[in-house]
């Protein structure tokens, strides 16, 4: 298996290649040459366990790591203690709309998603760098609107051979995400805030990224980037690993035969999570509809009703802010591939996104992108109404994020009339990362802190917080600077010891 990119298309790289790399050199992101079909080997992919599916899906896109590699990789990442036993849960709600099961993804060591993929991204960069550029060590830059930056962090911290830097925009992270960050251990790592919003901050990385000069400046020195967000490969693939998990444990629940289609519900950001899904599609698993679910942030809504992206438009800060982004980077691959892998057009695309804030797909990639994705959206009020009714109804407490989901799956079966298929929706974070939002949504908020809101949120639903997240009150606060974005690279040499 190689990789081209999608600005690129003649382009060849190995896996190791493009993991150790992230981003192509002409801004481009990797995508496979081609997808593997397991259609017809799904009665056998459903009898392993995690880490076993893991591998076989693994090894399907790794090539170029051995099997050892692999099985160390995927047993060191996903073993038992760090997300205290199976790294994913299935939880079935019975009451209201639908056939909903919940898949739940954040039982990892940052209490959000985005481990799933980090827990396991520093061991395939290990593993990259020793085949391409064994001498390098790795910096890792990271824009995050709040868990990607946590989730890196943890993965990469005392990892050797890499340093990692996190850049978050300054008012667009919740309290929680701001301290799990600013309280960060380890020897290797490094958090600076922005001045701006998180498409700010993802721009000054990508610009950094791209820079040809500072590129080689850190080569001098014996640096080399690597980005941890889900623009490299190596964050997506271990995303379509819980798509097929899901779905045989749907089948071993009798909820579907092997071959029935089910729907998946993604409350989306970066469109990564939900991308992983698709790719999940595209190799036989049985997936009807997409349902790609947005906050007031709605730019991929409406670019999936009209086919028309438009950027320009009010920003704005909400209750899940992990989805507060108006320019979702890995909706590159998917227009890629629906658009028949014509870099040249889609390069076109991507100019004028940059250009002039906008751009439009036309007619026949816009009823492409809609036979098999649903767009909705879901507001703040419309996300505490959620929390609320889905722990009056079913007893279950939900995160902001995951809420947006349960909403806009709402949506979807009232008005596409499928509430029969049984649908999987990420749960992409524990409720207590968001506590004041969940809490505030169960009863009125006083003015009390961050962890004197856990407490009252585990005394009046009987649920019990992640200790990583009451252990922070404790913690010492080691970083607190903050820089316009136009200074990030600035921030960046001055932190490797280079530059004044
Ligand atoms: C990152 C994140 C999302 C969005 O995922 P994408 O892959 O960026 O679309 C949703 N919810 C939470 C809690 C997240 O951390």
């Amino acid at each position: 298996m190689q990789y081209k990119s999608t600005r690129n298309s003649k382009l060849r790289l190995e896996a190791s290649q493009v993991i150790a790399q992230g981003i192509s050199s002409e801004g481009g992101l990797f995508v496979p040459e081609s997808l593997p079909n397991v259609k017809s080997d799904l009665q056998r992919l459903a009898k392993l366990n995690y880490q076993g599916l893991a591998k076989e899906i693994f090894r399907l896109f790794l090539t170029d790591f051995t099997e050892e590699q692999i099985d160390h990789c995927v047993q060191s990442a996903y073993a038992p203690e760090k997300f205290g036993g199976e790294p994913v849960r299935l939880i079935s709600l019975t009451e209201s709309v639908g056939r909903k099961h919940i898949l739940e993804l954040w039982h990892g060591p940052t209490c959000a998603f985005k481990d799933m993929a980090l827990q396991i991204l520093p061991y395939f960069l290990t593993v990259s760098v020793s085949k391409t550029a064994p001498d390098k060590e790795t910096v890792i830059l990271v824009a995050t609107s709040g868990d990607t930056g946590k989730a890196a962090l943890e993965g990469f911290r005392d990892v050797p051979g890499t340093r990692v830097m996190v850049f978050y925009p300054q008012d667009g992270v919740s309290p929680m995400q701001k301290r799990q960050m600013s309280t960060q251990e380890g020897g290797n790592v490094g958090v600076c805030a922005i001045e701006g919003n998180f498409d700010d901050a993802q721009t000054a990385v990508k610009k950094i990224f791209t820079d040809s000069s500072i590129k080689e400046v850190l080569a001098e020195h014996g640096f080399m980037f690597s980005s941890a967000n889900s623009i490299n490969w190596g964050r997506l693939l271990p995303q379509i690993v819980y798509y097929f998990y899901a779905y045989f444990k749907l089948c071993k629940g009798n909820e579907l035969a092997i071959g029935e289609p089910m729907n998946v519900d993604v409350p989306t950001g970066n469109f990564g999570n939900i991308l992983a899904a698709y790719y999940a599609r595209e190799m036989g698993l049985p997936i009807k509809k997409l349902i790609c679910a947005s906050n007031a942030n709605k730019v991929l809504t409406d670019f999936i009703n009209t086919g028309i992206y438009d950027r320009r438009r009010e920003f704005y800060t909400t209750s899940s802010p992990s989805m507060d982004i108006l320019i979702s980077s890995n909706l590159e691959r998917l227009l890629y591939a629906i658009s028949g892998e014509d870099s040249a057009t889609l390069s076109g695309w991507m100019e004028q996104l940059s250009d002039q804030g906008h751009y439009d797909v036309g007619d026949t990639v816009r009823s492409k992108v809609r036979e098999i994705f649903f767009g909705g959206f879901c507001d703040d009020t419309a996300t505490a109404r959620t929390i609320n009714n889905t722990w009056k109804n079913d007893r279950y407490l939900v995160d902001t994020h995951t809420a947006v989901a349960l909403d806009v799956y709402r949506q979807y079966v009232e008005s596409e009339g499928d509430g029969s298929t049984p649908t999987v929706i990420a749960s992409t974070a524990s409720p207590y990362k968001f506590v004041g939002s969940v809490l505030g949504a169960l009863e009125p908020l006083g003015d009390g802190d961050e962890f004197e809101n856990i407490s009252r949120l585990e005394s009046l639903t009987g649920t019990t917080a992640p200790l990583q997240l009451k252990t922070l009150r404790d913690k010492p606060v080691r970083f607190n600077t903050s820089i316009e974005n136009s200074q990030a690279a600035r921030y960046v040499l001055k932190s490797l010891g280079i530059g004044e």
